[in-house]
């Protein structure tokens, strides 16, 4: 499935504002947003990254695309999994960031199994996880509460998964998932509440953005 493979920086940057893209490079002097903390390109030190007199509309298009930066995904699957959510029930807005949460790369990484979501996706797409007793390779696979993943058993024997349960104890698991180091396995317990989803996002602004 296409992603997108240009510099991750530089959309932080666009964004005005850090999206913690990158991992732990994001908290070290090292972050280009720290550095340079204007927008990219030749214009960027002369405009803010928002510009100072923003239409409704922009408003609208920077949430979208600031949510879509942070979990990697192409315009037309945003747009799609929005009518997803518009169908159905409850708040739109809380059923699209519900849906982002619960894709499959987004849980890997949300569990601590990958460093950022990247790396998340690249894992799965390698096919090192099986869920619900079936391996899958399939990133964008959308999963649901009671479902199980874990770590295939040839894939614990590379280095990468040997080592993963010590590097893993530095990131912690989202309240609403659980894992088990050990197992190298985890479940999602529950749908991800509001306050649970974090990144600064206006799903608000978003439904808005969609239903011009
Ligand atoms: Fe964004 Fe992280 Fe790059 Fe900083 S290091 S600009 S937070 S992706």
């Amino acid at each position: 499935m296409a992603r997108y493979i240009g510099p991750a920086c530089r959309l932080c940057r666009r964004e005005g504002e850090k999206l913690f893209l990158k991992g732990e490079r994001c908290f070290t002097p090292k972050c280009a947003f720290d550095r340079r903390a204007y927008a990219p390109g030749e214009h960027g030190r002369t405009q803010t990254a928002h510009g100072s007199r923003e239409s409704d509309y922009a408003k609208q298009l920077r949430a979208k695309q600031k949510a879509r930066r942070i979990y990697g995904i192409l315009e037309r699957q945003f747009r799609r999994y929005f009518s997803f959510a518009e169908k159905r029930r409850g708040p739109p807005g809380l059923n699209l960031l519900q849906t982002l949460e619960l894709r499959l790369d987004n849980v890997v990484f949300r569990m601590g199994f990958a460093v950022n979501r990247v790396q998340a996706r690249q894992l799965v797409s390698h096919g090192h996880f099986m869920v619900n007793g079936r391996r899958t390779d399939v990133p964008s696979m959308v999963l649901e509460p009671g479902d199980e993943l874990v770590v295939r058993e040839e894939s614990r024997r590379t280095t990468f998964f040997k080592d993963l349960p010590a590097v893993a104890e530095k990131y912690p698991c989202a309240i609403w998932l659980e894992r088990n180091l050990n197992q190298m396995s985890g479940r999602v317990i529950r749908l991800p509440e509001r306050g649970e989803i974090d990144g600064n996002l206006n799903e608000q602004l978003i439904v808005e953005y969609y239903s011009r």
